[in-house]
């Protein structure tokens, strides 16, 4: 196996490139390429031809390395699918807003979890990923929006629009499976690329230890709950984590969190539909006293509603569900007093569904 340079310390860097018979400084030069993302050695300009490709045939930049990128058709939206050392794959999304540029950071590659309406978890967990290949995929982006230019940050702190600002951990995984290894991850993304935690999202399924160490780790960042039904009966048919963690005690733990940090607690509910023996699609947890017993568990809790239709996975028997009785669904909560969004699906025609791309790269 190559060694990954990004994965060395300094010291060990220098250590790398003094072995390969060459000057210390050299060790300098390709710490700059590797901060930037580099995606590989031809693009260090600053190191003579012959020995990029020298550093080609020992070594990798990279902890992850792009065997895939999609564009989407609304030019905003650039999904990857990356390959890890040990060659199991993982995705990772830059979308472009005009609030900034985020991008989705998977947490492990496949998951464990079980959701019965996600594509991620269809082929198991295969296992947690280390704070580098996690930082990686935030590099990567970065590189797609800046290439080769040194990162300016403006006189007043701001980076500019060239920069990754925000991080959600939203892609394949569950973060709260591993928790210390997304903390480091995110300490190092605030420490090295100035990200503040008030523009990060941690996304469970509601791990409740695991909300509880991000409590104790204590920086202000955003916590989404994917809670997807209003009662335990419900939420145990579509998620095996239930069977562990109760609706109310993840809410308990998640609205500490978000006190603690003076948060809005975002809630992630996806519409599903079911068809029924004579192919109508019957709304599974999106009729209107779904609405009003998800009012009831939130009501006066500083929270947001993420209301998010539900991208197709071939292999999952759920359905879509009109546009009609998505605003039925949400005008209810509105009528309760919660504040509530309908989430705009980005890059559908690449696969946004999560998991959606590894799957099927897999099952080729
Ligand atoms: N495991 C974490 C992180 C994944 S976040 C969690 O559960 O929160 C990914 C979000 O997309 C979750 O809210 C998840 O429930 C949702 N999701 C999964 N499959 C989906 C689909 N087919 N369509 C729309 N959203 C989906």
């Amino acid at each position: 196996m190559k060694t990954v340079l990004f994965n060395l310390t300094d010291s060990e860097l220098e250590q790398f490139v003094v072995d390969m018979g060459l000057p210390r400084f050299r060790a300098k030069q390709i710490r700059e390429w590797l901060n930037r993302g580099a995606p590989n050695f031809s693009v260090m300009k600053n190191l003579p031809i012959d020995l990029r490709e020298k550093l080609a045939t020992v070594a990798d930049t990279m902890p992850v390395k792009i065997i895939k990128k999609l564009e989407s058709s609304d030019n905003q939206t650039t999904k990857f699918l990356l390959e890890l050392n040990d060659c199991e794959q993982i995705e990772c999304v830059l979308m472009r807003t005009t609030y900034g540029n985020s991008v989705c950071v998977s947490s492990q590659a496949g998951c464990a979890m079980g959701c019965k309406f996600c594509a991620s978890t269809l082929l198991g967990l295969k296992r947690n990923l280390t704070t580098n290949e996690m930082f990686a995929q935030v590099l990567t982006a970065q590189w797609e929006l800046r290439g080769d230019k040194l990162k300016d940050i403006r006189p007043n702190g701001d980076a500019n629009n060239n920069d990754v600002s925000h991080i959600v951990v939203m892609g394949t995984g569950e973060p709260l499976q591993n928790t210390q290894n997304v903390i480091g991850f995110l300490e190092q993304a605030n420490k090295e690329l100035n990200i503040s935690w008030r523009r990060i999202t941690v996304s469970t399924c509601g791990i409740i230890p695991g909300i509880d160490a991000l409590n104790a780790w204590g920086r202000p960042i955003n916590l989404a709950i994917s809670l997807h039904a209003p009662d335990d009966e419900l939420r145990t048919q579509i998620m095996p984590v239930n069977n562990r963690f109760k609706i109310k005690e993840v809410l308990d733990a998640a609205f500490r969190f978000s006190d603690n940090h003076n948060r809005q607690l975002m809630i992630e509910y996806i519409l599903l539909g079911k068809k029924n023996s004579d192919g109508v699609i019957e709304l599974f947890n999106a009729t209107p006293e779904h609405a009003e017993k998800l009012s009831d568990l939130i009501r006066g809790h500083n929270v947001m509603v993420n209301l998010i239709p539900w991208n197709t996975v071939d292999e999952r028997d759920f359905a879509s569900i009109s546009g009609n009785a998505v605003h039925r669904f949400q005008d209810i909560l509105i009528k309760n007093g919660i504040h509530t969004r309908i989430r705009r699906e980005r890059g559908a025609d690449i696969g946004s569904a999560c998991g959606q791309l590894r799957l099927k790269n897999a099952q080729k």
